[in-house]
């Protein structure tokens, strides 16, 4: 991390956008890189390494979230989804492929500076917890699961599940109380955001998400329990979610 001026790739093929977008982060001490293009946005991630990418969804030559899937599979790299469609389904698909965060078009510079301040102090806070062992995040084991917060994988006996960012931390989060209920909020606030405001069904959402990767079923649970008006219990080594 470029922690002087991070560097901020941002991806979008409309000028009236990307210009003054570059010039906002170079006023507030980012150094920016633009891409119009989805195979100069690859081109540019490979040659420069940035910090942080803002992302478009659609590109004239391809898919924003082919994109994010494609840089997933080699980096770990905090990306901001924009957005120019509307509908919380879709706002919410962006994050399913591994992004960090979406800002709806059109934002305000303020928000959007907001946006990519909160999420490298995230990534900031990640990195060093992994570093310098101060308060090292440790791997969790409850029955043939392993969630391994360092490396960022997580098995089923020994298959690899196949997990977005945000489907990871809130196993690891659910994992690490497994048998204790973890309330709606302390998810929000633990998974997301501390400022987070407003519906908490993105919560409902990468629930199902995660049940499904787990093999999980809502109705009758063997890893995660719904407790109606207060959150989710993950189940205990022992046994099934089911008390
Ligand atoms: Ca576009």
């Amino acid at each position: 991390m470029s922690l002087e001026s991070p560097r901020i790739l941002v991806v979008e093929d409309e000028l009236a956008i990307s210009q003054p977008l570059a010039k906002l982060l170079a006023r507030e001490g980012f150094s920016p890189l633009v891409a119009g293009t989805a195979a100069d946005a690859l081109a540019e991630f490979a040659a420069s390494a940035p910090d942080l990418i803002l992302l478009d969804l659609n590109l004239p030559d391809g898919d924003g979230r082919d994109i994010a899937r494609e840089i997933r599979r080699s980096s770990g790299v905090p990306i901001i989804m924009l957005t120019a469609r509307g509908t919380e389904t879709d706002r919410i698909v962006g994050l399913e492929i591994g992004a960090d965060d979406y800002v709806v078009k059109p934002f305000s510079s303020a928000e959007v500076i907001a946006r990519i301040r909160a999420v490298l102090r995230r990534s900031e806070g990640a990195a060093r917890e992994a570093d310098d062992g101060e308060a090292p995040l440790e791997a969790v084991t409850v029955a043939e699961l392993s969630i391994d917060p360092v490396t960022h994988r997580a098995y089923m006996g020994d298959d690899e599940l196949d997990l977005s960012l945000k489907e990871f931390d809130l196993l690891y989060e659910l994992a690490s109380h497994a048998g204790d209920v973890v309330s709606r909020d302390d998810l929000m606030t633990r998974v997301w955001d501390e400022n987070w405001f407003g519906s908490t069904k993105t919560l409902d959402v990468h629930i199902g998400w995660l049940r499904r990767k787990l093999g999980d079923d809502a109705n009758k649970p063997r890893w995660i329990e719904t407790v109606r008006g207060v959150g989710f219990r993950f189940a205990a080594a022992d046994g099934s979610a089911e008390s």
